[in-house]
């Protein structure tokens, strides 16, 4: 499985060898460490419809314009524009710019200005949406620049980019005349609902950029993922001492940390059921992860972690017949199940 996408991307991506932005930012995107922090994220692709998934190259381009507007920025600004719509138009008299149209809602005298035909189709046009994306990926930038000179040197207070996204909806003038971010109407809501957005189009857990989920050479593979012996394994199994830490792989939420075995005061045998000391953890985008048969654990529900956080103990509670580590990646999850279980060994680089 790719970090970024499925083969509708790969085949993209060849289509659009020519143009070798996108091809750079592709690669780009694919190195990148994840984060939730502004400026770092990977796009989550999936999150796209399906049916404007194809511009997902045209968003990382945007997306790597500048570091405070990073591609799941531009993408929830799409989202919040015109819902992925190219044929979007929200009518505005004429005294105030005219029509916002396209899946950006620029307007024609903005569009003179950003505007461009950056997927050099011939068209030059708010409603191409190529030439869109990138346009605004472009404005963005320039607002934050401008909003952050602006907070510098006291013309406007707030965040940079909170600024910006006020400026895209409302012009400069309007943030200048407001001192920051309009307190009340639809100007203020604005930045919130982009924000609100965002890590809906974040790929929290990319392939290459897990922590370990335990300390390096302390473990030895030992079960694969749903073997001819064991069909129904929906993990892999780590041997490993009793008492070494077990590491979240990536930041996350605690689903659930407990339990699962009818007892969990002592290790368990391949007689008993459940998995014993359980870590459910909810990644975003879809990701989840499973810990078992610790000899304690470290954590509790509803616990934020972050990568790299102990979450217990290895130990041989439940269902085990010696210390190890068994360990689950879902997608599409929460709720995790047989369903959603995936091969963690290419997540885990084995
Ligand atoms: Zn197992």
């Amino acid at each position: 499985m790719g970090s970024l996408a499925g083969p509708a991307i790969g085949a993209l991506v060849v289509a659009l060898a020519a143009g070798s932005v996108a091809v750079i930012g592709i690669g780009a995107l694919a190195t990148t460490v994840s984060s939730t922090a502004a400026g770092a994220g990977q796009l989550n692709v999936d999150a796209i419809p399906a049916h404007a998934r194809h511009l997902a190259p045209w968003v990382i381009r945007a997306g790597s314009v500048c570091e405070a507007v990073d591609p799941p920025t531009v993408a929830a600004q799409i989202d919040l524009e015109s819902g992925w719509n190219p044929a979007a138009v929200a009518h505005n008299p004429a005294g105030r710019g005219g029509d916002a149209v396209g899946i950006a809602q620029f307007q024609t005298g903005t569009w003179a200005t950003w505007g461009g035909d950056y997927d050099q189709d011939g068209r030059n046009d708010p409603g191409d949406p190529e030439d869109a994306i990138v346009a605004m990926g472009r404005l963005m930038c320039d607002h934050v620049a401008w909003a952050t000179r602006g907070v510098d040197t006291g013309l406007v207070t707030g965040d940079p980019l909170d600024l910006a996204w006020a400026a895209y909806f409302c012009g400069r003038n309007c943030v200048i005349l407001a001192g920051g971010v309009p307190a009340s109407g639809l100007a203020h809501d604005y930045p919130g609902q982009v924000r609100s957005r965002i890590s809906r189009y974040t790929l929290v857990a990319a392939v290459g950029s897990w922590v370990f989920p335990l300390p390096a050479e302390s473990y030895e593979l030992v079960s694969r993922f749903r073997t001819a012996e064991r069909p129904s394994h929906d993990g892999v199994d780590l041997a490993a001492q009793t008492g070494n830490p077990i590491y979240a792989v990536a930041d996350g939420v605690v689903l659930a940390a407990g339990c699962t075995s009818a007892y969990c005061d002592r290790p368990g045998s391949p007689g008993l059921g459940g998995c014993g000391l359980r870590v459910n953890l909810n990644h975003g985008n879809g990701f989840a992860t499973r810990y078992c048969h610790a000899v304690r654990l470290n954590v509790t529900a509803g616990a934020l972690v972050k990568a790299g956080d102990v979450l217990g103990w290895v130990g041989s509670t439940g269902n085990s017949s010696g210390p190890h580590l068994h360990f689950e990646v879902h997608r599409n999850a929460p709720p995790l199940s047989s369903a959603t279980a995936v091969d963690p060994l290419p997540y885990l680089g084995l």
